[in-house]
């Protein structure tokens, strides 16, 4: 499909209570390519009364979602999983437009993000609860699920699909109706797929859609709201912070991905074909931009030159560029900011005597790209070490020893994923054990899976999305007390 086609086809309103609707105001916010700078489209923004208006909605709806049988429930999860595959092109395209990411990239999203309109399709069904005698004999214990109610959902800029399903497909399995307010750097994938739900028949008012440029103005009078019973926040650890300051005053419950700073640790009995082209893909895919990217490389002095040397040589292969354009493999940054973050993060380490291998420029071309860089000898103390890069740069410690690695790598107020690289079955299992991160990569540099429970320890967040346990972030358990 052409781009112009496709983008004219994407609605440019909200979507509250079955209906596309205008913001109350009139107004509207323009998203950017960030290849080019060129706006792509201009959609509703919303104001506060609008945001209140998706909630009525939701709340209007809650009781017979709830009601609705979990296989009724299911399929409609399941039709806008074969939807989207029947558009997979569409939805890749538009991703690669608003976000940056390469086309590869962006089908790989559509079949990652899809899966979980699938995996929690077939969970809607299996909700259990429990039944038994109580350890006096006096009686039965019943204990049943219920869905906690309407639920706001609010997503990042980096995987406008798989951020929005990772969230809406739980939900609405268990019960739950939805207002989803997702970046305003990329709010079309999601508007995409509310059509998408409302092709198959998803009733009105179960998902809502509102698309703002004033995300604090128009979020805090719905968490303020006592209607609304969850919060779902995927973020940065700040804003995250914020929020659940928030979500305290109404005592909501919370789900919070938030941010990473994953350690990637190489041993010197690790494969290093297979080190090196995990640290590509932990490092280069999304231009670094996951909160699953690998911000530290700890390699053990005795292969650090090989490992330098080898991926400093596929690095060099890289090719920059908007990611509609055959061949290339890294895309530019969401914006400028991000372009001038990841620079100065290097200009930093280097000032504190790091050696730039690989890039460490900005391309002489517009929209916001820096080039995929290597930086070895980075020093304790190093921005790089302690900040999310978000960027295309792979920076290099060395390390001498097993417990040295560990205390490096648990050196971080985040803990959302860590990788390790070794051989050695017995050090694996160690790493399991000793390393501080609710997800680990034993050999492999990119783990996400809907059938997987992801979430963070420590700064990284609260609750687990995806899985058998990802819908239990949407259900409540009731016990009764059956005497007998
Ligand atoms: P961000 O925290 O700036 O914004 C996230 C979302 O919150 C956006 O929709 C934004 O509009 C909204 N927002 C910002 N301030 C708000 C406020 N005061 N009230 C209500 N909403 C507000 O993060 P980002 O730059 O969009 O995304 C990058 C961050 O997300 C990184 O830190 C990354 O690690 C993290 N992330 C985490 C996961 C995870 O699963 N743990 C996944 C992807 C991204």
């Amino acid at each position: 499909m052409l781009e112009s086609a496709l983008l004219e086809s994407v609605p440019d309103s909200l979507f509250i209570a079955g209906d596309w609707v205008a913001a109350e105001s009139g107004r509207t916010l323009e998203v950017f390519d960030p290849a080019t700078g060129d706006v792509l489209k201009s959609i509703a923004d919303a104001g506060p009364t609008d945001g209140i208006r998706a909630l009525d909605a939701a709340v209007a709806a809650a009781l017979e979602w709830a009601a609705t049988a979990p296989r009724v429930r299911g399929e409609l999860l399941r039709g806008a999983f074969d939807l989207l595959q029947q558009r997979k092109d569409e939805v890749a395209l538009l991703m690669t437009l608003e976000m940056g990411k390469p086309l590869a990239e962006s089908a790989g999203e559509v079949a990652y993000g899809g899966e979980f309109l699938r995996w929690f399709s077939e969970e809607a069904v299996r909700i259990s609860g429990r039944y038994g005698r109580n350890p006096e004999g006096t009686g039965h214990m019943l204990v049943s699920q219920r869905p906690v109610g309407p639920a706001f959902l609010i997503t990042p800029w980096n995987f406008p699909l798989a951020m929005a399903t990772r969230k809406i497909a739980p939900a609405l399995a268990a019960g739950c109706t939805v207002v989803i307010k997702p970046a305003e750097l990329t709010p079309l994938t999601t508007l995409y797929l509310a059509r998408i739900f409302s092709e198959v028949g998803l009733p009105a008012g179960v998902l809502n859609v509102i698309t703002t440029s004033s995300s604090a103005e128009v979020s805090a009078p719905i968490i303020a709201d006592s209607r609304l019973r969850k919060l779902s926040f995927t973020g940065s650890t700040g804003v995250g912070r914020v929020l659940m300051k928030q979500a305290s005053d109404n005592v909501l419950r919370t789900s919070m991905e938030l941010g990473g700073n994953a350690p990637f640790l190489v041993f010197e009995d690790a494969d290093l074909d297979k080190s090196v082209d995990g640290a590509l893909a932990a490092k280069f895919r999304n231009t670094g931009q996951a909160c699953t990217a690998a911000n530290r490389f700890l390699v053990h002095r005795s292969v650090a030159d090989e490992f330098v040397r080898r991926v400093a040589e596929r690095v060099t292969e890289f090719r920059l560029g908007r990611g509609t354009e055959p061949g290339v493999t890294v895309g530019p940054l969401i914006n400028a900011c991000a372009v001038d973050k990841a620079d100065t993060l290097v200009q930093d380490a280097v000032a504190r005597g790091a050696a730039v291998v690989v890039g460490g420029r900005r391309p002489a071309r517009t929209g916001s790209f820096y080039e995929p860089t290597v930086v070895t000898g980075v020093q304790p103390g190093s921005d790089i070490l302690r900040e999310e890069i978000f960027g295309p740069v792979l920076a290099i410690v060395v390390f001498d020893d097993e417990d040295e690695a560990v205390s490096l790598a648990n050196d971080t107020e985040y803990g959302l994923v860590s990788y390790v690289f070794t051989e050695s079955l017995d050090r694996g299992q160690r790493m399991i054990d000793r390393l501080d991160t609710g997800m680990m990569g034993l050999n492999v540099g990119v783990i996400s899976n809907a059938a997987a429970p992801f979430g963070g320890v420590k700064q990284s967040g609260l609750g687990r999305e995806g899985g058998a346990e990802g819908i239990h972030e949407y259900l409540s358990p009731k016990y009764t007390l059956i005497p007998s």
